[in-house]
């Protein structure tokens, strides 16, 4: 097992355009299971790829434990990689798919054997391991892929979107065997989805990417509760948080006939700036009596989750031309306004987040 290191790292595949990974610093503890989460496109891949040594480096420095990787192949580098599409021979076996890549290290045959039986009782494998990948399911072709990569014992693993074959449920349940056995095996594991849910269920800690440059790298919820810009506020959260921009008049802001004070430190920050953009979860958001104060809402649209459900709306009040904000705001799943009604919406002060507009 080894930490793994990014110090600068750059990728640029061409000189003119904006480089796929753009320095990046990334300190990922032993033993723990890193999450890249971003948008299609923001450099995760790439990213992944420069650690297995499958894409060179063009600037900074890549380390797993107290080594230095750039220059060193991929063969070398003690990790094991789960892709996407699997990549499984066709014509092999399950155990001789699982084993291959212990032959070609030279690892002899007991040996070979201890540790296919050992990662296949792990994933449930066993009476699979007489198959070839076409006699299996998605979800079975995803588990042999992950026994491949558990069998070699490596000192990092490497996941790139390994769920994305699978449908919705089995997607589900196969983000909490693959968590709890990279708890269970204690290797350290960098994870790519762009799935803000994989990424809150899964990781340690999450890094979000956007156009190769990161954006914020915490826990699952101090990137929920304490989102460091506004890509990373509205990227993670399902819904997403509900954002619009404000003018800021005499220190406070306005919430439909509600006026609401800015905080003091965020006045600071705003160096004088007129505007800001302000956020707020759905659950921090709530419907209030008519005679109240806050923000008019015309419901477009509810989703029921059961006891719970998220209704969406336009809000007007809010925005400085006053044209409607979409906002979202939770309601009893079994008890809410219905299409076409308008309501009375009003924040959790408290809980509103603040970003430069
Ligand atoms: P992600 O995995 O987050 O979707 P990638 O790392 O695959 O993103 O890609 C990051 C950026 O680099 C994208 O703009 C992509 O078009 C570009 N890119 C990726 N691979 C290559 C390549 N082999 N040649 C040129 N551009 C590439
Ligand atoms: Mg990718």
């Amino acid at each position: 097992m080894a930490a793994v290191t990014f110090e600068g790292v750059t990728r640029r595949f061409s000189p003119t355009s904006r480089p796929a990974v753009d320095h990046l610093d990334l300190d990922i503890g032993d033993g723990e299971f890193l999450v890249l989460v971003g948008p299609s496109g923001c450099g995760k891949t790439t990213t992944l790829r420069m650690l297995a040594g499958l894409d060179p480096v063009d600037e900074g420095t890549i380390r797993i434990g107290d080594r230095v990787v750039d220059g060193i192949p991929a063969k070398d580098r003690d990790i094991a990689m789960v892709f996407q599409n699997y990549a499984l021979y066709p014509h092999w076996t399950v155990a001789r798919n699982m084993s291959f890549g212990l032959r070609v290290r030279g690892v002899p045959k007991p040996e070979r054997k201890r540790r296919v039986l050992q990662a296949a009782a792990m994933l449930d494998l066993e009476p699979l391991l007489g198959r070839r990948p076409s006699e299996l399911s998605g979800g079975q072709r995803q588990r042999v892929a992950m026994g491949r990569a558990i069998v070699r014992e490596p000192q990092v693993f490497l996941m790139d979107e390994p769920l994305s074959n699978l449908d919705a449920k089995l997607r589900v349940q196969t983000r909490a065997q693959i968590a709890e056995l990279q708890r269970r095996l204690d290797v350290t594991t960098v994870y790519v989805t762009h799935d803000q849910t994989e990424a809150m269920t899964m990781g340690d800690r999450i890094a979000v990417l956007d156009q190769g440059v990161l954006q914020q790298l915490g826990t699952p919820i101090e990137l929920y509760d304490r989102p460091a810009n506004a890509f990373v506020a509205r990227f993670m959260g399902s819904p997403a948080m509900s954002t619009w921009t404000s003018r800021v008049e005499d220190d406070a802001i306005a919430f439909g006939s509600r006026r609401i004070e800015v905080p003091r430190a965020v006045v600071a920050g705003l160096d004088g700036a007129a505007d800001v953009l302000v956020g707020a979860r759905q659950e921090d958001l709530r419907l209030v009596g008519e005679d109240e104060e806050g923000a008019d809402v015309v419901v477009s649209l509810v989703e029921e989750y059961g006891s719970d459900g998220s209704l969406h709306g336009e809000a007007s009040g809010l925005a400085i031309d006053d044209t409607p904000v979409p906002v979202v705001v939770r309601v009893d799943g079994r008890a809410h306004p219905l299409t076409g009604d308008r309501v009375r919406v009003r924040p959790d002060a408290e809980r509103l987040h603040w970003f430069h507009a």
